[in-house]
Protein backbone atom coordinates (compact mmCIF):
# COMPACT_ATOMS: atom_id res chain seq x y z
CA UNK A 1 0.00 0.00 0.00
CA UNK A 2 1.32 3.36 -0.71
CA UNK A 3 1.97 5.72 1.85
CA UNK A 4 -0.86 8.07 0.89
CA UNK A 5 -3.38 5.12 0.97
CA UNK A 6 -2.21 4.32 3.95
CA UNK A 7 -2.54 7.89 5.36
CA UNK A 8 -6.10 7.66 3.84
CA UNK A 9 -7.19 4.47 5.33
CA UNK A 10 -6.31 5.70 9.24
CA UNK A 11 -8.59 8.20 8.49
CA UNK A 12 -11.22 7.33 6.43
CA UNK A 13 -13.33 4.47 7.13
CA UNK A 14 -14.70 2.12 5.01
CA UNK A 15 -18.04 1.83 5.98
CA UNK A 16 -19.50 4.98 6.98
CA UNK A 17 -22.63 5.18 5.82
CA UNK A 18 -23.54 1.02 5.92
CA UNK A 19 -23.37 0.73 2.05
CA UNK A 20 -23.56 -2.93 1.17
CA UNK A 21 -23.14 -4.43 4.84
CA UNK A 22 -25.96 -6.34 6.29
CA UNK A 23 -28.03 -4.85 9.56
CA UNK A 24 -26.03 -7.77 11.28
CA UNK A 25 -22.53 -6.43 10.60
CA UNK A 26 -23.70 -2.60 11.08
CA UNK A 27 -25.65 -3.37 14.67
CA UNK A 28 -21.83 -4.81 15.45
CA UNK A 29 -19.45 -2.19 14.30
CA UNK A 30 -21.70 1.01 13.93
CA UNK A 31 -20.69 4.63 12.70
CA UNK A 32 -17.41 3.50 14.26
CA UNK A 33 -15.94 6.55 12.39
CA UNK A 34 -19.13 9.21 13.78
CA UNK A 35 -17.68 12.88 14.11
CA UNK A 36 -19.62 12.57 17.20
CA UNK A 37 -16.72 11.83 18.59
CA UNK A 38 -13.08 10.76 17.80
CA UNK A 39 -11.99 7.18 18.77
CA UNK A 40 -10.48 6.06 15.89
CA UNK A 41 -8.16 4.13 17.60
CA UNK A 42 -10.56 2.23 20.19
CA UNK A 43 -11.83 -0.99 18.97
CA UNK A 44 -14.77 -0.83 21.40
CA UNK A 45 -16.33 2.63 22.26
CA UNK A 46 -15.22 4.10 25.41
CA UNK A 47 -17.64 5.10 27.96
CA UNK A 48 -17.39 8.87 28.23
CA UNK A 49 -18.88 10.71 31.30
CA UNK A 50 -19.13 14.29 32.01
CA UNK A 51 -21.46 16.25 33.22
CA UNK A 52 -20.14 19.30 31.44
CA UNK A 53 -18.03 20.01 28.64
CA UNK A 54 -14.99 22.45 27.86
CA UNK A 55 -16.59 25.02 25.98
CA UNK A 56 -12.92 26.52 24.41
CA UNK A 57 -14.39 29.80 23.87
CA UNK A 58 -17.58 31.94 24.54
CA UNK A 59 -18.13 32.27 20.96
CA UNK A 60 -17.88 28.19 20.35
CA UNK A 61 -20.17 28.40 23.53
CA UNK A 62 -22.64 30.34 22.29
CA UNK A 63 -22.90 28.90 19.28
CA UNK A 64 -23.69 25.54 21.10
CA UNK A 65 -26.58 27.07 22.76
CA UNK A 66 -27.93 28.67 19.85
CA UNK A 67 -27.81 25.63 17.73
CA UNK A 68 -28.83 23.32 19.99
CA UNK A 69 -31.71 21.37 18.78
CA UNK A 70 -32.10 24.03 15.68
CA UNK A 71 -32.38 22.81 12.64
CA UNK A 72 -30.87 23.91 9.78
CA UNK A 73 -28.50 25.74 12.10
CA UNK A 74 -26.53 22.16 12.79
CA UNK A 75 -22.64 22.68 13.16
CA UNK A 76 -23.30 19.87 15.75
CA UNK A 77 -22.62 17.91 12.62
CA UNK A 78 -19.40 18.26 11.54
CA UNK A 79 -17.82 18.79 15.21
CA UNK A 80 -20.19 18.91 17.67
CA UNK A 81 -20.68 21.29 20.29
CA UNK A 82 -21.22 19.29 23.59
CA UNK A 83 -22.29 21.05 26.69
CA UNK A 84 -23.99 19.23 28.98
CA UNK A 85 -25.35 16.10 29.51
CA UNK A 86 -28.90 16.53 29.44
CA UNK A 87 -28.74 18.12 25.90
CA UNK A 88 -26.69 15.83 24.19
CA UNK A 89 -23.18 13.19 24.67
CA UNK A 90 -21.41 11.32 22.57
CA UNK A 91 -21.74 7.89 23.79
CA UNK A 92 -26.32 7.77 23.98
CA UNK A 93 -25.67 9.78 20.26
CA UNK A 94 -23.79 6.75 18.74
CA UNK A 95 -26.78 4.44 20.72
CA UNK A 96 -28.91 7.29 18.74
CA UNK A 97 -27.72 7.18 15.21
CA UNK A 98 -27.80 3.21 15.53
CA UNK A 99 -31.43 2.88 16.56
CA UNK A 100 -32.49 5.33 14.32
CA UNK A 101 -30.77 3.37 11.35
CA UNK A 102 -32.67 -0.46 13.05
CA UNK A 103 -36.13 1.14 12.55
CA UNK A 104 -35.32 2.51 9.30
CA UNK A 105 -36.03 6.16 10.99
CA UNK A 106 -34.18 9.44 10.38
CA UNK A 107 -34.05 10.67 14.22
CA UNK A 108 -33.72 8.67 17.83
CA UNK A 109 -33.74 10.08 20.79
CA UNK A 110 -33.36 8.24 24.06
CA UNK A 111 -34.75 8.32 27.34
CA UNK A 112 -33.96 7.23 30.92
CA UNK A 113 -37.33 4.61 30.64
CA UNK A 114 -39.36 3.19 28.26
CA UNK A 115 -42.26 4.90 30.01
CA UNK A 116 -40.15 8.69 29.61
CA UNK A 117 -40.19 7.65 25.73
CA UNK A 118 -44.06 7.14 25.43
CA UNK A 119 -44.47 10.39 27.85
CA UNK A 120 -41.60 12.56 25.35
CA UNK A 121 -43.40 11.26 22.43
CA UNK A 122 -46.56 12.00 23.20
CA UNK A 123 -45.31 15.32 24.82
CA UNK A 124 -44.50 16.64 21.74
CA UNK A 125 -47.66 15.88 19.83
CA UNK A 126 -50.49 16.33 22.49
CA UNK A 127 -51.85 19.47 24.36
CA UNK A 128 -54.73 20.71 26.48
CA UNK A 129 -58.18 19.91 24.38
CA UNK A 130 -56.41 17.34 22.10
CA UNK A 131 -57.71 13.98 21.99
CA UNK A 132 -55.56 10.29 21.49
CA UNK A 133 -56.98 7.22 20.66
CA UNK A 134 -55.77 4.28 22.25
CA UNK A 135 -56.14 0.64 21.50
CA UNK A 136 -57.43 -1.22 24.66
CA UNK A 137 -54.71 -3.39 25.71
CA UNK A 138 -51.62 -1.53 26.80
CA UNK A 139 -48.54 -2.01 29.25
CA UNK A 140 -49.83 -1.17 32.11
CA UNK A 141 -47.66 1.87 32.85
CA UNK A 142 -48.60 2.98 29.48
CA UNK A 143 -52.74 2.54 30.35
CA UNK A 144 -52.01 4.43 33.56
CA UNK A 145 -50.68 7.34 31.77
CA UNK A 146 -53.44 7.56 29.81
CA UNK A 147 -55.95 6.69 32.38
CA UNK A 148 -54.75 8.92 35.61
CA UNK A 149 -52.76 11.52 34.26
CA UNK A 150 -54.05 12.90 30.35
CA UNK A 151 -57.16 13.56 31.95
CA UNK A 152 -55.55 16.46 34.39
CA UNK A 153 -53.68 17.35 31.65
CA UNK A 154 -56.95 18.34 29.76
CA UNK A 155 -56.17 15.56 26.74
CA UNK A 156 -59.60 12.97 26.23
CA UNK A 157 -58.26 9.71 25.63
CA UNK A 158 -60.33 7.43 23.70
CA UNK A 159 -59.72 3.54 24.18
CA UNK A 160 -60.94 0.96 21.00
CA UNK A 161 -60.28 -2.13 19.87
CA UNK A 162 -58.26 -1.07 16.75
CA UNK A 163 -58.55 -5.02 15.60
CA UNK A 164 -61.78 -4.30 14.84
CA UNK A 165 -61.84 -3.09 10.98
CA UNK A 166 -64.01 0.54 11.34
CA UNK A 167 -63.35 0.94 14.93
CA UNK A 168 -60.61 3.71 14.83
CA UNK A 169 -62.39 5.72 12.33
CA UNK A 170 -65.57 6.13 14.28
CA UNK A 171 -63.15 6.65 17.39
CA UNK A 172 -61.45 9.74 15.70
CA UNK A 173 -62.68 13.44 15.83
CA UNK A 174 -61.62 16.40 14.75
CA UNK A 175 -59.51 16.71 17.75
CA UNK A 176 -57.78 13.50 17.60
CA UNK A 177 -54.01 14.07 17.34
CA UNK A 178 -52.57 10.97 17.79
CA UNK A 179 -53.10 6.96 17.34
CA UNK A 180 -51.38 4.98 20.15
CA UNK A 181 -51.02 1.47 20.14
CA UNK A 182 -48.34 -1.22 20.87
CA UNK A 183 -47.99 -4.58 18.37
CA UNK A 184 -47.84 -7.33 19.79
CA UNK A 185 -49.68 -5.64 22.71
CA UNK A 186 -48.52 -6.30 25.85
CA UNK A 187 -49.43 -9.10 27.45
CA UNK A 188 -52.15 -10.47 24.94
CA UNK A 189 -50.41 -10.25 21.56
CA UNK A 190 -53.09 -8.88 19.84
CA UNK A 191 -51.80 -7.02 16.63
CA UNK A 192 -52.48 -4.24 15.28
CA UNK A 193 -52.56 -3.65 11.42
CA UNK A 194 -50.24 -0.55 11.20
CA UNK A 195 -51.17 0.15 7.15
CA UNK A 196 -54.99 -0.07 8.14
CA UNK A 197 -53.93 2.43 10.79
CA UNK A 198 -52.19 4.59 8.58
CA UNK A 199 -55.18 4.44 6.08
CA UNK A 200 -57.94 5.57 8.29
CA UNK A 201 -55.39 8.39 9.81
CA UNK A 202 -55.19 9.60 5.59
CA UNK A 203 -59.27 9.23 5.33
CA UNK A 204 -59.67 11.27 8.29
CA UNK A 205 -57.02 14.19 7.04
CA UNK A 206 -59.01 14.17 3.49
CA UNK A 207 -62.24 15.51 5.78
CA UNK A 208 -59.76 19.10 6.27
CA UNK A 209 -58.55 17.90 9.54
CA UNK A 210 -54.83 17.05 10.30
CA UNK A 211 -53.72 13.37 9.63
CA UNK A 212 -53.59 11.82 13.00
CA UNK A 213 -49.69 10.94 13.91
CA UNK A 214 -49.24 7.16 14.52
CA UNK A 215 -47.20 6.46 17.74
CA UNK A 216 -46.53 2.45 18.43
CA UNK A 217 -44.49 1.10 20.89
CA UNK A 218 -42.46 -1.50 19.40
CA UNK A 219 -41.27 -2.91 22.57
CA UNK A 220 -42.42 -6.49 22.06
CA UNK A 221 -41.34 -7.06 18.25
CA UNK A 222 -38.06 -4.97 18.08
CA UNK A 223 -36.80 -3.27 15.28
CA UNK A 224 -35.43 -6.55 14.10
CA UNK A 225 -38.93 -8.59 14.31
CA UNK A 226 -40.95 -5.18 12.69
CA UNK A 227 -39.79 -2.00 11.42
CA UNK A 228 -43.14 -0.05 11.96
CA UNK A 229 -42.36 3.57 10.38
CA UNK A 230 -41.40 1.86 6.80
CA UNK A 231 -45.35 0.27 7.68
CA UNK A 232 -47.00 3.98 8.02
CA UNK A 233 -45.99 5.05 11.75
CA UNK A 234 -45.26 7.95 12.30
CA UNK A 235 -43.05 7.60 15.62
CA UNK A 236 -41.83 4.38 17.42
CA UNK A 237 -41.29 4.43 20.73
CA UNK A 238 -38.88 1.47 22.79
CA UNK A 239 -38.10 0.23 26.22
CA UNK A 240 -34.70 -0.09 25.28
CA UNK A 241 -34.71 -2.22 29.19
CA UNK A 242 -35.93 -5.26 27.07
CA UNK A 243 -34.88 -6.89 24.14
CA UNK A 244 -32.71 -3.89 22.71
CA UNK A 245 -30.67 -4.07 26.12
CA UNK A 246 -31.39 -7.26 26.20
CA UNK A 247 -28.99 -8.46 29.58
CA UNK A 248 -31.62 -6.56 31.80
CA UNK A 249 -29.15 -4.85 33.49
CA UNK A 250 -30.02 -0.94 32.73
CA UNK A 251 -32.85 1.21 32.16
CA UNK A 252 -33.70 2.89 28.74
CA UNK A 253 -36.16 4.29 26.25
CA UNK A 254 -36.15 5.60 22.71
CA UNK A 255 -38.30 7.36 19.92
CA UNK A 256 -37.60 7.23 16.65
CA UNK A 257 -39.11 8.92 13.84
CA UNK A 258 -38.66 11.75 11.16
CA UNK A 259 -35.91 14.44 11.18
CA UNK A 260 -39.36 17.14 11.49
CA UNK A 261 -39.91 16.43 14.94
CA UNK A 262 -36.27 16.07 15.76
CA UNK A 263 -36.16 19.71 17.65
CA UNK A 264 -39.43 19.28 19.37
CA UNK A 265 -38.13 15.72 20.86
CA UNK A 266 -35.14 17.72 22.26
CA UNK A 267 -36.16 20.35 23.37
CA UNK A 268 -39.08 18.73 25.34
CA UNK A 269 -36.50 16.37 26.66
CA UNK A 270 -33.45 18.49 27.79
CA UNK A 271 -36.94 20.65 29.98
CA UNK A 272 -38.72 17.00 31.27
CA UNK A 273 -35.57 15.98 31.72
CA UNK A 274 -35.59 12.32 31.41
CA UNK A 275 -32.26 12.01 29.61
CA UNK A 276 -30.93 8.47 29.10
CA UNK A 277 -28.08 8.36 31.27
CA UNK A 278 -24.54 7.53 29.19
CA UNK A 279 -23.97 4.85 32.07
CA UNK A 280 -26.50 3.52 30.81
CA UNK A 281 -26.63 3.69 27.24
CA UNK A 282 -22.85 2.15 27.15
CA UNK A 283 -23.46 -1.85 27.77
CA UNK A 284 -27.05 -0.98 25.65
CA UNK A 285 -24.67 -0.29 22.57
CA UNK A 286 -21.98 -1.97 23.51
CA UNK A 287 -23.55 -5.19 24.30
CA UNK A 288 -27.10 -5.23 23.16
CA UNK A 289 -27.22 -4.11 20.19
CA UNK A 290 -24.75 -6.14 18.62
CA UNK A 291 -26.58 -9.44 19.79
CA UNK A 292 -30.06 -8.33 19.35
CA UNK A 293 -30.33 -10.32 16.02
CA UNK A 294 -28.93 -12.97 17.61
CA UNK A 295 -30.57 -13.39 20.42
CA UNK A 296 -33.87 -12.70 19.01
CA UNK A 297 -32.99 -15.77 16.57
CA UNK A 298 -32.66 -18.09 19.09
CA UNK A 299 -35.15 -17.08 21.24
CA UNK A 300 -37.77 -16.93 18.63
CA UNK A 301 -37.05 -20.52 18.21
CA UNK A 302 -37.44 -21.39 21.68
CA UNK A 303 -40.33 -19.47 21.40
CA UNK A 304 -41.99 -21.61 18.39
CA UNK A 305 -41.06 -24.46 20.23
CA UNK A 306 -42.92 -23.64 23.61
CA UNK A 307 -45.73 -22.12 21.80
CA UNK A 308 -45.86 -25.67 20.12
CA UNK A 309 -45.63 -27.41 23.24
CA UNK A 310 -48.27 -25.37 25.53
CA UNK A 311 -50.78 -26.02 22.59
CA UNK A 312 -50.75 -29.20 22.71
CA UNK A 313 -50.75 -29.45 26.80
CA UNK A 314 -53.75 -30.31 28.49
CA UNK A 315 -54.16 -27.56 31.31
CA UNK A 316 -53.52 -24.94 28.58
CA UNK A 317 -57.02 -23.65 27.45
CA UNK A 318 -55.22 -20.85 24.79
CA UNK A 319 -52.03 -19.75 23.20
CA UNK A 320 -51.10 -16.56 21.94
CA UNK A 321 -48.12 -16.38 19.61
CA UNK A 322 -47.92 -14.86 16.10
CA UNK A 323 -46.06 -17.75 14.75
CA UNK A 324 -48.30 -20.40 15.54
CA UNK A 325 -50.79 -21.22 12.65
CA UNK A 326 -53.69 -21.15 14.97
CA UNK A 327 -53.04 -17.69 15.93
CA UNK A 328 -56.46 -15.53 15.03
CA UNK A 329 -54.19 -12.59 13.25
CA UNK A 330 -51.67 -15.54 11.41
CA UNK A 331 -51.80 -13.81 8.23
CA UNK A 332 -51.10 -10.44 9.83
CA UNK A 333 -48.67 -11.48 11.51
CA UNK A 334 -46.34 -13.15 8.54
CA UNK A 335 -47.06 -9.58 6.44
CA UNK A 336 -46.11 -7.13 9.36
CA UNK A 337 -43.59 -9.23 11.23
CA UNK A 338 -40.00 -10.20 9.50
CA UNK A 339 -36.59 -9.86 10.11
CA UNK A 340 -34.27 -7.74 8.06
CA UNK A 341 -34.04 -10.62 5.45
CA UNK A 342 -37.62 -11.06 5.05
CA UNK A 343 -38.13 -13.82 6.72
CA UNK A 344 -41.46 -14.29 9.20
CA UNK A 345 -40.31 -13.11 12.90
CA UNK A 346 -43.00 -13.64 15.48
CA UNK A 347 -40.76 -12.69 18.35
CA UNK A 348 -40.06 -14.47 21.83
CA UNK A 349 -43.13 -13.36 23.44
CA UNK A 350 -45.65 -15.56 24.46
CA UNK A 351 -49.33 -15.40 26.30
CA UNK A 352 -51.46 -18.35 27.15
CA UNK A 353 -53.92 -19.21 29.88
CA UNK A 354 -54.42 -22.22 31.91
CA UNK A 355 -56.93 -24.64 33.53
CA UNK A 356 -56.68 -24.37 37.04
CA UNK A 357 -55.02 -22.44 39.65
CA UNK A 358 -52.38 -19.83 37.45
CA UNK A 359 -50.71 -19.12 40.67
CA UNK A 360 -50.11 -22.95 41.42
CA UNK A 361 -47.59 -22.75 38.55
CA UNK A 362 -45.96 -19.07 38.84
CA UNK A 363 -45.20 -20.68 42.69
CA UNK A 364 -43.75 -24.14 41.50
CA UNK A 365 -41.26 -21.96 39.12
CA UNK A 366 -40.48 -19.54 41.42
CA UNK A 367 -39.41 -22.44 44.35
CA UNK A 368 -38.52 -25.18 42.33
CA UNK A 369 -37.48 -24.08 38.61
CA UNK A 370 -34.15 -23.19 37.44
CA UNK A 371 -34.69 -22.39 33.90
CA UNK A 372 -37.59 -20.11 34.44
CA UNK A 373 -38.00 -17.01 36.35
CA UNK A 374 -40.82 -15.82 38.06
CA UNK A 375 -40.12 -11.80 37.37
CA UNK A 376 -41.35 -8.71 35.36
CA UNK A 377 -39.94 -7.42 33.04
CA UNK A 378 -39.09 -9.21 29.55
CA UNK A 379 -36.32 -9.61 26.52
CA UNK A 380 -33.57 -10.61 28.57
CA UNK A 381 -31.43 -13.78 28.57
CA UNK A 382 -33.21 -15.31 31.09
CA UNK A 383 -36.74 -16.75 30.68
CA UNK A 384 -39.53 -14.65 32.28
CA UNK A 385 -42.53 -16.05 33.63
CA UNK A 386 -45.29 -13.43 35.08
CA UNK A 387 -48.82 -12.93 35.74
CA UNK A 388 -50.06 -9.64 33.88
CA UNK A 389 -53.52 -9.05 36.32
CA UNK A 390 -51.54 -9.79 39.35
CA UNK A 391 -48.26 -7.74 38.26
CA UNK A 392 -47.49 -6.14 35.29
CA UNK A 393 -51.24 -5.05 34.73
CA UNK A 394 -52.66 -4.39 38.35
CA UNK A 395 -53.08 -1.28 37.65
CA UNK A 396 -55.81 -1.68 36.00
CA UNK A 397 -59.21 -1.99 37.73
CA UNK A 398 -61.15 -5.45 37.34
CA UNK A 399 -63.54 -4.25 34.57
CA UNK A 400 -60.34 -2.17 32.35
CA UNK A 401 -58.77 -5.90 33.14
CA UNK A 402 -61.69 -7.53 31.44
CA UNK A 403 -61.94 -5.18 29.00
CA UNK A 404 -58.39 -5.34 27.96
CA UNK A 405 -58.84 -8.86 27.41
CA UNK A 406 -56.77 -9.84 30.15
CA UNK A 407 -57.61 -13.33 32.16
CA UNK A 408 -56.62 -14.27 35.51
CA UNK A 409 -55.85 -17.73 34.51
CA UNK A 410 -53.23 -15.77 31.97
CA UNK A 411 -49.73 -15.90 31.92
CA UNK A 412 -47.12 -13.91 30.08
CA UNK A 413 -43.66 -15.33 29.48
CA UNK A 414 -40.55 -14.13 27.71
CA UNK A 415 -38.20 -16.42 26.42
CA UNK A 416 -34.63 -16.56 26.41
CA UNK A 417 -31.54 -17.89 25.77
CA UNK A 418 -31.58 -21.26 27.83
CA UNK A 419 -31.41 -24.64 26.45
CA UNK A 420 -35.33 -24.94 25.38
CA UNK A 421 -35.31 -28.46 26.42
CA UNK A 422 -34.95 -27.58 29.92
CA UNK A 423 -37.61 -24.70 29.74
CA UNK A 424 -39.78 -27.61 28.39
CA UNK A 425 -39.10 -29.39 31.30
CA UNK A 426 -39.50 -26.82 33.69
CA UNK A 427 -42.56 -25.90 32.24
CA UNK A 428 -44.02 -29.16 31.94
CA UNK A 429 -43.14 -29.56 35.80
CA UNK A 430 -44.77 -26.10 36.82
CA UNK A 431 -48.03 -27.31 34.86
CA UNK A 432 -48.30 -30.43 36.76
CA UNK A 433 -49.08 -28.38 39.51
CA UNK A 434 -51.64 -26.03 38.07
C1 LIG B 1 -41.64 -2.34 29.83
C2 LIG B 1 -42.48 -1.69 28.80
C3 LIG B 1 -42.60 -0.30 28.77
C4 LIG B 1 -41.96 0.60 29.78
O1 LIG B 1 -40.56 0.55 29.74
P1 LIG B 1 -39.65 0.92 31.01
O2 LIG B 1 -38.28 0.88 30.45
O3 LIG B 1 -39.93 -0.08 32.07
O4 LIG B 1 -40.06 2.30 31.45
C5 LIG B 1 -43.37 0.25 27.77
N1 LIG B 1 -43.99 -0.53 26.86
C6 LIG B 1 -43.90 -1.86 26.86
C7 LIG B 1 -44.61 -2.66 25.82
C8 LIG B 1 -43.15 -2.49 27.85
O5 LIG B 1 -43.08 -3.83 27.85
Amino acid sequence: MKRANRKAAATKPAAAHRPAYGMETFLVHGRHHTKKWDYTHHLVPPISSSAAYRLGSAERGALGFESFAHEGLEPSKASPIYIYDRLDEPVRGMLEESLAEAERGEFCAAFATGMAAVSGALGVLLQVGDEIVCHRTLYGCSWSLFRNWYPRLGIKVVIADLTKPGALAKAMTPKTRAVYFESPANPTMELIDIGAVRAACEAAARKGRPRPQIVIDNTFATPFCQRPLTLGADMVVHSLTKNLGGFGTDMGGAVVTRKEYSSQILLYRKDFGGVLAPKSAWPIFVYGFPTLPLRMKQQQESARRVADFLERHPKVRRVAYPGLPSFPQYELARQQMTDYSGAFAPGSMLYFTVKGDANHILNYVARQAYAVTLAVSLGQTRTLIESPTQMTHATLSHEDQGSCGLEGEGLRLSLGLESVNDILSDLERALAHA
